[in-house]
């Protein structure tokens, strides 16, 4: 039987949001066909017009607002809803908030988890937080332009105010982006793989206003070079590092495998909980200082150590969560597959006067496997994964390992109620879930659960 939707594209209707994605699009229903709309909150009259039908769902355009949700807000600038930068932007911050809580409920109860999610710790000010920006550039009506991309395209919007990183971030780029105009160095032309200037990366210590500066470039070669370091240099001069990443290719890949330095040092220093760190350019590093300690501090909290445990961190990254666990444990484990991130750790152990710790580099699902063969017994496991979560091996390395508590951070539900759900086989069980606002104004969700073993 042929499928007919029960709408057309270019059809115009009038219909009530009845829900919001975890993406943050609202859904309208049509005979229990969902079209999904961009810039439409829950309970909001809109006009629409569909511009995608596809076999079980469509996309539709507001052509006018016929009510106002009680939770819409106004941004300052429409570009912040049509990019990435804050896709939850037009939506109150409690209002956030309570939606982050939901996203995680919903995922639990689809994987028929009984955990209860706590009201989600947010932010005073929730504007100006990352301290990390990577920022395209391009050629824009023949001018060099940085900016960002319209959502699913590679258009990109020229800006200078981002909203929601540090301004001082914001600033510098506009600094480079002018050196770059005044020395002429050619914007990268995605189209036809030529040009030079890729992508800008900075990332900016919260605490020690220290700079770092990425060029990220097509060649090897920039002309100019000297002339732009001490432009740098001299109008910005908390950068302490400027480093070059070569990507010849097309690709949406930011930063290549490996950079090199041009200016400085390889890495800015920062602080996170009384402690000192070192980040390089490839290390992964939170991106919202404030948020970061309070995650930390509940990740402490749900580990419950009296100093007498030995605790497993894995995806430890430059080991900001290991040196904040080692003065309650006895001795922490941290395992990590980024050369750059594990050098950074080992030098920030030292630098804090730390001992009882100790780095691995490798894929943690290997090294848990690796440790469980040696007989190590961990007491408590924290794991910080990417968004695709715990590999199945790794599960089932914990399964035999079998420490008796795990707190997971985790900054994708879906694969968090997942790996509960896997983890439960080998007789885990949580009871509740904190969920940590990291990313405000868009839609990603933080949260850390502690599960015991029965
Ligand atoms: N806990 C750290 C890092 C979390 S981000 C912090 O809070 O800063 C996740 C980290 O896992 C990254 O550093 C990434 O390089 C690393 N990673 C990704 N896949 C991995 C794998 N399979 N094994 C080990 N580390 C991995």
């Amino acid at each position: 039987m042929k499928f007919i939707a029960p709408v057309t594209k270019n059809e115009e209707l009038t219909a009530t949001i009845i829900d919001l994605t975890y993406e943050g699009m609202g859904v309208a229903k049509v005979a229990d066909y969902p079209l999904f709309i961009e810039d439409a909150l829950p309970s909001e009259e809109v006009k629409l017009v569909v511009t995608k039908v596809g076999k079980n769902y469509g996309y539709a355009r507001v052509l006018e607002r016929l009510t106002d949700s009680p939770d819409r807000v106004e941004l300052p600038n429409k570009a912040y809803m049509q990019s990435g930068i804050a896709p939850l932007g037009h939506l109150s911050y409690a209002a956030q908030l309570k939606f982050k809580q939901q996203q995680l409920r919903n995922v639990f109860q689809k994987n028929h988890l009984a955990i209860e999610v706590l009201p989600t710790i947010g932010m005073a000010d929730p504007k100006g937080y990352r301290n990390k920006a990577q920022i395209p550039v391009r050629q824009v009506n023949g001018q060099l332009e940085t900016g960002f991309y319209r959502k699913r395209s590679h258009q990109l919007i020229p800006l200078e105010d981002f909203y929601i990183q540090d301004p001082e971030i914001d600033r510098a780029i506009v600094i480079v982006r002018d050196l770059l105009r005044q020395y002429h160095v050619p914007a990268y032309d995605e189209a036809r793989n030529r040009g030079i200037m890729r992508n800008i990366m900075v990332r900016r210590g919260h605490f020690s206003h220290e700079m770092m500066i990425v060029l990220i470039t097509r060649t090897k070669e920039i002309p100019q070079l000297q002339n732009i370091i001490s432009g740098i240099v001299t109008k910005l001069p908390r950068v302490v590092s400027i480093m070059q990443s070569v990507v010849p290719k097309p690709t949406n890949v930011v930063l290549g495998r490996t950079v090199k330095k041009l200016y400085g040092k390889t890495y800015i220093h920062d602080e996170i909980l009384g402690h000192t760190f070192d980040v390089s350019a490839l290390s992964f590093y939170q991106v919202n200082p404030l948020q970061t300690e309070k995650l930390y501090q509940t990740a402490i909290d749900a580990a419950h150590l009296t100093g007498k445990e030995t605790v497993i961190d894995a995806y430890s990254g430059i080991g900001t969560i290991s040196l904040s666990l080692a003065k309650h444990a006895k001795y922490v484990y941290g395992v990590e597959v980024t050369e750059a991130a594990v050098a950074d750790a080992k030098r920030n152990a030292k630098h804090n006067g730390i001992h009882n710790v100790k780095f691995q580099l490798g894929l943690a699902e290997k090294v848990m496997q690796e440790w469980r063969d040696d007989g190590l017994e961990a007491d408590v496991l924290v794991v910080d994964p990417p968004r695709k979560g715990l590999a199945s091996t790794f599960v089932e390395a914990v399964g035999v390992m079998k420490p008796k508590r795990i707190v997971y951070v985790s900054c994708n539900p879906a694969t968090l109620g997942r790996d509960i759900a896997l983890l439960q086989e080998f007789g885990y069980h949580a009871e509740k879930t904190q969920p940590v606002d990291m990313f405000p104004l868009t839609q990603h969700i933080e949260s850390v659960t502690a599960l015991t073993l029965n």
